[in-house]
C-alpha cells in the first residue's frame, strides 16, 4: 500500500504546523505552536514527537518556529532550513547541532520524498516555499508571501495538493482597530501576506487539471473568516469553469482531518504501513553554517 498523507495540525497567523507522512518518513513543515501543543495535536493521530524525523522551516517568524526549541533540544529532531534562517534561529538554540542546511532553490531527498525549495517574497531573512514530490503526487506549501513571482507559480503548478495563504480580507484589515497603520502597511506590502483576492488570483494562475485539493491557510484571526476566504477563491475558480478542485478551510485551533494522497505503488515501499521509528534522514547536501558568508544565490532546480 502506498501512502502519502498530509495533516494540517493547525494553520493561521498565530501558528502553523503540518505533518507529512509516507511509509518511510514523517516530517513536520514548520513548528509554529508550543512543543506541548504540537505534541497534543500529534497525540490525536496516535503519534508522539519521537515519531518525527525532521522539521522543515519556511522562515523564522514566531508563528512558524515557536515550538522549535522543544522539538530540537528535547527531542533532537533534525532541523532543515537555509543558512540565513538557521543563523536567525541559533540564538534560541545555542546548543543544538543537528542543522541540515539547504540552499534555497535546491531539491532535497528525504527518504521517499523529494522536496523542491524556492524563494518567496516575504519580510524574513530567506523565506521559502516547498513542494513535496512522491510518485505522481506533489504537495505544495505557499504561505507568507506578498505576491506570487513567476518562479513561485512555475514551482507550485506541479501540485496535486496545495496549501495556499489567504491571510486577510482587505476591508476587515483596513477597519481593524488593533493594528497600527505601519503594521497594516507591512501586511499589505509586496513582502507581506496574500489577501483573499490575491489568493484567488494566485489560485487561478496555478490551477491545473492535476490540482485536486486546495487548503486555504494562514488566515488572520482578526481580519479574515474561513467562509469569506473560501467564498472569494471558490467564486474565482467557478468563473474560470474550474469544478474539480476541492477547497478546504483550515483552522488555528484544531487540525484538519488527515488527507491521504495516493501515489503510484512504490516497489521499494514496505507494505506494513508506517514504521514506528524510521531510519535517520540524510540530506543530499550538507552545508556547514558560517556566519560571515554572504547569502548564496544558488538555484539548482530540478525539472518538475
Ligand atoms: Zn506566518
Ligand atoms: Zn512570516
Amino acid at each position: 500500500m502506498s501512502f502519502f498523507r498530509v495533516t494540517l495540525l493547525g494553520s493561521g497567523s498565530n501558528g502553523n504546523c503540518t505533518l507529512i507522512e509516507t511509509p518511510k518518513v514523517r516530517i513536520l513543515v514548520d513548528a509554529g505552536f508550543s512543543g506541548k501543543q504540537i505534541a497534543e495535536r500529534l497525540a490525536g493521530l496516535g503519534l508522539t514527537l519521537a515519531d518525527i524525523q525532521g522539521v522543515l522551516i519556511t522562515h523564522e517568524h514566531s508563528d512558524h518556529v515557536m515550538g522549535l526549541p522543544v522539538l530540537a533540544n528535547r527531542w533532537n529532531i533534525p532541523v532543515y532550513c537555509n543558512r540565513l534562517t538557521a543563523e536567525s534561529l541559533k540564538p534560541d538554540l545555542p546548543k543544538f547541532k543537528d542543522w541540515r542546511l539547504f540552499r534555497t532553490g535546491e531539491s532535497l531527498d528525504l527518504e521517499d520524498l523529494t522536496v523542491d525549495t524556492f524563494p518567496i517574497p516575504h519580510d524574513a531573512y530567506d523565506p521559502c516555499g516547498f513542494v513535496f514530490h512522491r510518485g505522481s503526487e506533489a504537495v505544495g506549501f505557499l504561505t507568507d508571501l506578498g505576491y506570487a513571482t513567476k518562479l513561485v507559480v512555475e514551482r507550485v503548478r506541479a501540485s496535486t495538493v496545495l496549501i495556499l495563504e489567504a491571510n486577510h480580507d482587505v476591508g476587515l484589515l483596513r477597519a481593524d482597530t488593533k493594528r497600527p497603520w505601519g503594521v497594516k502597511q507591512r501586511i499589505l506590502a509586496r513582502h507581506g501576506h496574500l489577501s483573499n483576492e490575491a489568493a484567488a488570483t494566485v489560485a487561478a494562475q496555478i490551477v491545473t487539471d492535476r490540482l485536486r485539493h486546495l487548503f486555504l491557510g494562514h488566515l488572520s484571526e482578526d481580519c479574515n473568516r474561513p467562509e469569506l476566504a473560501e467564498q472569494v477563491v471558490k467564486s474565482k475558480l467557478e468563473q474560470m469553469g474550474v469544478a474539480h478542485v476541492q477547497i478546504h478551510k483550515t483552522f488555528q485551533g484544531n487540525p484538519n482531518s488527515p488527507l491521504e494522497v495516493e501515489g503510484p505503488l512504490d516497489k521499494e515501499t514496505p507494505e506494513k504501513g508506517f514504521p514506528a521509528e524510521g531510519p535517520a534522514l540524510a540530506p543530499r547536501d550538507y552545508v556547514s553554517p558560517k556566519v560571515s558568508e554572504p547569502s548564496p544565490a544558488v538555484f539548482v532546480l530540478r525539472a518538475a
